[in-house]
């Protein structure tokens, strides 16, 4: 695969008031075939032209993100959504009218217009308006919907400021429009309207419990989800190692009022071993694990979901920037974005969860296995 290789140009936009010249020159270079990477309320997005073939696929390029695994086309009107959908059911226009803008993705089916590379050769596709004005004034101005997956390297933390776009895709995208942080920090709820339950893909920004009062059959595909309402199919792509910081994750549940003393005890062993070791903690937990010989970042309070959603990406990332070989945390509960926390934790931690209440051997726990 060919590596789009241009000049990259970081462009600071205000992200309430977006410059009208800066909107209007960043959509230029969408409508040419270039390749604009914006702050979205969710995590940056890599965007380009969703009817221009060529354009879509150096997204997939840029990324080395393989092709079988589909993009988001964003829109900047809810009325939109039949620029890139078709035999749009009414539940689509509700489930807008309520959760548009915002970080709720519907997949529906494609209409023929959208380059085919943007949903990976799959009948369908996945649309979804961002609520950022960047975006919203960037669609509109350049008059075409706007596929964006993730501002990032494939397999990497999503990224959630113009530095992690820099740091990944720097040479790689045309323009890096800078607005700051993004507030949730999560990827957006993939919800599939094209079974015949609705089925929530991919845990997002959006919690289900929110879907659940306009859906209450919702059900949530993934392996990984703990609950007699599983589906075996997970989105395009989410099987794959995703979210993985470069250190090896160990993602640690239960354990009771023990739980941190036997995180502590591996950190020690691990550090005797001469490893060098990351901490994620919540602002709760920091003090127990102030004194240790080991990179720390602070999540915030374990107790407000919010700002661990915000924060966990960039983290992680600080985290593999200090070189740490391994990544240690315990993890969340799973009601509202907790769900997404965890999904995103459990990817990181390659799918693996090391449960405390059971015995531990600590030589797995060093293979890379
Ligand atoms: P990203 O924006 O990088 O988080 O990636 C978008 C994700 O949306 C993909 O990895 C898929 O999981 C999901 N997705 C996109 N298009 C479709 C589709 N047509 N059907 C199912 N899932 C999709
Ligand atoms: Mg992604």
């Amino acid at each position: 695969m060919n590596t789009y290789s241009v000049n990259t140009q970081i462009l600071r936009v205000n992200p309430e008031i977006p410059e009208p010249e800066i909107i209007s020159r960043a959509s230029r270079v969408l409508l040419e075939g270039g390749l604009v990477a914006f702050p979205t309320e969710t995590v940056y997005g890599l965007g380009a032209n969703a009817l221009d073939e060529s354009a879509v696929n150096r997204i997939f390029a840029a990324k080395q993100r393989p092709f079988y695994d589909p993009l988001i086309v964003h829109i900047a009107e809810k009325r939109d959504i039949t620029l890139a959908a078709t035999d749009i059911p009414e539940l689509a226009y509700m489930l807008a009218e309520k959760f548009w803008p915002g970080p709720l993705t519907l997949v529906l089916k494609r209409h023929g217009r959208v380059a085919p590379s943007v949903s990976a050769g799959l009948g369908t596709v996945a649309v979804r308006m961002p609520n950022h004005p960047i975006p919203l004034d960037l669609i509109r101005a350049a008059g075409v919907p706007v596929a964006a997956p993730s501002a990032n390297l494939f397999t990497r933390p999503s990224p959630t400021s113009a530095q992690h776009v820099l740091d990944d895709l720097g040479g790689r995208v045309d323009i890096i429009l800078d607005g700051g942080l993004c507030l949730i920090g999560l990827e957006s709820t993939v919800l599939d309207l094209t079974s015949d339950t609705p089925t929530i893909l991919r845990p997002g920004g959006t919690p289900a419990e929110a879907l659940r009062e306009t859906l209450p059959e919702l059900v949530i595909a993934g392996s990984h989800v703990a609950s007699e309402n599983r589906e075996s199919k997970p989105s395009p792509g989410m099987m794959l190692k995703h979210y993985s910081p470069k250190a090896k994750f160990l993602l640690f549940s239960g354990g009771g009022e023990n739980a941190i003393a036997q995180v502590q005890q591996i950190a020690i062993q691990l550090i005797g071993q001469g490893k060098k070791i990351g901490l994620l903690v919540t602002n709760e937990e920091f003090d127990q694990f102030s004194g240790m010989e080991a990179e720390i970042e602070v999540l915030g309070s374990g107790t407000n979901l919010a700002v661990i959603g915000q924060t966990l990406f960039s983290r992680m990332r600080a985290l593999d920037k200090k070189g740490v070989e391994f990544i240690l945390m315990r993890s969340l509960p799973r009601e509202g974005l907790g769900l997404a926390i965890g999904d995103r934790l459990f990817k990181a931690a390659e799918q693996r969860i090391i449960d405390l209440d059971l015995p531990i051997n600590f030589s797995d726990l060093l293979s890379s296995e």
